[in-house]
């Protein structure tokens, strides 16, 4: 059995994993609507990831025979009034996430649970990852991003994106 403390952290994880593809969602759902159908594949696909994401920490906790409760998902509340709005929001949400896996980590550690820790170090480097997918987005909006010429390249760039399932993989 996991310790209770990890147990109910690894289970808040599920939620906030599902709100995180909920709210990507959501800014796929804004630049459908601008019309920047490349961007909206973008986040769709970061939405694909955090379902992903969500599921490995439901097996995870399945494989441990620990119980698991499924949450209210929270409506994403988050106004865009322009695109870099939705790319900050983004960088925001993901250094949220960092810090929660980080606290998972930190009370795992605290009880020796070297099994759940090192299920979560995939989960450190994909944070790390995210951070700076997240960052260069706004660098390349900053640069591009008034130009509309450059916008359109940009949207054309990003449409390129494809799916691929996480490295990580639990039986
Ligand atoms: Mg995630």
């Amino acid at each position: 059995m996991l310790n209770k403390k990890v147990a109910d952290l690894l289970n808040d994880q599920i939620n906030k994993e599902l709100y995180s593809a909920y709210l990507y969602l959501d800014m796929s759902n804004y630049f459908e609507r601008r019309g920047l159908n490349g961007f909206a594949n973008w986040y769709m696909i970061q939405a694909q990831e955090e379902r992903d994401h969500a599921m490995l920490f439901y097996r995870y906790m399945q494989n441990n025979d620990c119980p698991v409760t499924l949450g209210a998902i929270a409506k994403p509340d988050k106004v865009f009034k322009k695109d870099m709005d939705v790319l900050k929001a983004g960088l925001e949400h993901e250094e949220y996430v960092t810090a929660s896996i980080h606290t998972i980590y930190d009370a795992a550690n605290k009880v020796k649970d070297f099994r759940t820790m090192q299920f979560l170090d995939w989960f450190v480097k994909e944070q790390g990852e995210e951070e700076t997918n997240a960052r260069d987005m706004i660098s390349k909006m900053e640069l591009f991003g008034s130009d509309p010429r450059s916008l359109y390249m940009l949207n054309q760039e990003l449409a390129t994106r494809a799916y691929s399932a996480p490295s990580l993989v639990l039986d």
